[in-house]
């Protein structure tokens, strides 16, 4: 549309005079305000004659990325606080979903509005951004959050509690009780220098997840069973962890969380399909050992392979010597990469780095290693237990055990199960 048509449609909208109209939209566009925005303070200048906010209100399900300044009323079904660096300087910000009986939709606000899990609210003036392919609400100083007249009812979970298996990359506020089942103090080269963090591993009920503690918190202590709130999802490895912040309370529970099975046994096939698992078990045959494996080099400083004592990022170094495996495992119904680390692969190739060497300068060639490992594992079947993660690349599933399967009829009838996908 033009600007003319703009003004026409304003105009009529809102009963005045168009040529006004027509030179305020002009001025506005002129200073660069998007049209739609343009629109909005033209329709509050001259004031909406719609009784519940006018055009811009929406239903949730409504509301779409490119939109400007929308009304919606909905239930707060999570808020989290969190502090985050934007343009150089730390905002604190609440962050969440809300819902009405047309769907949900996450929001960030940059204020801290008065908001708790289960107020029904009506947001005026919401910005309208693109977070992670979705709509999402940007609360701004522009925007008034206000209790909504009457409460609504929707079909949704109201508050964060949840298993960790119920998790995903980008949740916030949630709550988990868990034990905490492996922790870490670590010294990282933060934003702001040298920062201490706890990093390690949580169980529940439900599955085991990686996390990570920026502002540790002295009830985070191995073998604790807590309950943590306020914390945040993001991707670690391909797998989702749970993130403590500043913002999080943790207490320790007056009962003991205890931990499920480990290892969610699955077939390869609906392994790869969940898109990344930190505990997962499969159990397929190893039709191949993939370049990379057998006696390897690592740069010194990232730990990353090095190829003829050049790393990718850090050029020429003094590598060290590691023993690695790739191993193509297929069960029918899948096929991934099942990484051996260095103690897992002295125990299937049946000798350590040290070995390994004299091995490859007997031989005069390195490519022996690799090759004793590949005889020994090719066309057997074995049972992997690790942390899967998945991207363009393929599937990989780095391995914590790495087990031949026996002629024993229990492992023959679960290899049997997996394959049928149980
Ligand atoms: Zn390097």
């Amino acid at each position: 549309m033009e600007i003319d048509d703009h003004a026409e449609e304003l105009a009529s909208d809102l009963g005045v005079d168009k040529a006004e109209v027509k030179a305020d939209l002009e001025n506005l566009v002129e200073y660069s305000v998007p049209m739609d925005e343009a629109k909005q303070s033209l329709r509050r200048k001259y004031g909406d004659g719609g009784g519940d906010g006018g055009p811009s209100a929406r239903n949730v399900a409504d509301v779409a990325i490119g939109d400007s300044n929308v009304t919606v009323t909905g239930v707060v079904l999570t808020v989290g606080k969190r502090s985050i660096r934007y343009q150089g300087e730390d905002h604190v910000i609440l962050e969440g979903e809300i819902a009405d009986e047309t769907g949900r939709i996450s929001y960030t606000a940059w204020e801290e509005f008065d908001i708790e899990p289960g107020d029904t609210v009506r947001i005026e003036n919401a910005g309208v951004r693109e977070w992670e392919d979705h709509p999402e609400l940007n609360l701004g100083e522009r925007t008034s959050v206000e209790p909504a007249e009457a409460a609504i009812e929707v079909d949704a979970t109201i508050g964060g509690d949840r298993n960790l298996a119920d998790l995903a990359t980008g949740d916030r506020g949630v709550n988990v009780e868990v034990l905490v089942q492996e922790v870490e103090t670590k010294v990282i080269d933060g934003r702001d220098g040298e920062t201490t963090i706890l990093s390690g591993v949580l169980a529940d009920e439900s599955t085991r997840l990686p996390f990570t503690d920026w502002d540790p918190h002295d009830a985070i202590a191995e073998g604790a069973s807590v309950r943590i709130e306020n914390a945040f999802v993001r991707e670690f490895r391909g797998v989702p962890a749970v993130n403590v912040s500043e913002f999080s309370t943790v207490d320790v529970l007056d009962r003991t969380v205890e931990p499920g099975e480990t290892g969610e046994r699955l077939a390869i096939g609906d392994a790869v399909e969940t898109g990344g698992r930190f505990d997962v078990e499969v159990t397929g045959t190893v039709l191949s050992i993939r370049d990379g494996s057998g006696l390897i080099e690592r740069c010194p400083e990232c730990g990353r392979i090095a190829q003829n004592g050049q790393c990718r990022s850090h050029g020429e170094v003094d590598t060290e010597d590691d023993l690695r495996v790739k191993a193509i495992v297929d069960d029918g119904t899948g096929t991934l990469t099942v990484v051996l680390g260095r103690d897992l692969t002295a125990e299937v190739y049946g000798g350590d780095v040290e070995d390994a060497k004299e091995h490859a300068r007997d031989a005069m060639d390195k490519a022996v290693v690799a090759e004793a490992i590949r005889e020994e594992l090719v066309g057997l079947e074995y049972r992997a237990r690790g942390s899967l993660s998945v991207d363009d690349f393929g599937a990989n599933l780095e391995a914590e055990t790495f087990e031949p399967v026996g002629d024993d009829p229990v492992d023959r009838a679960e290899a049997l199960l997996a394959e049928v996908g149980e």
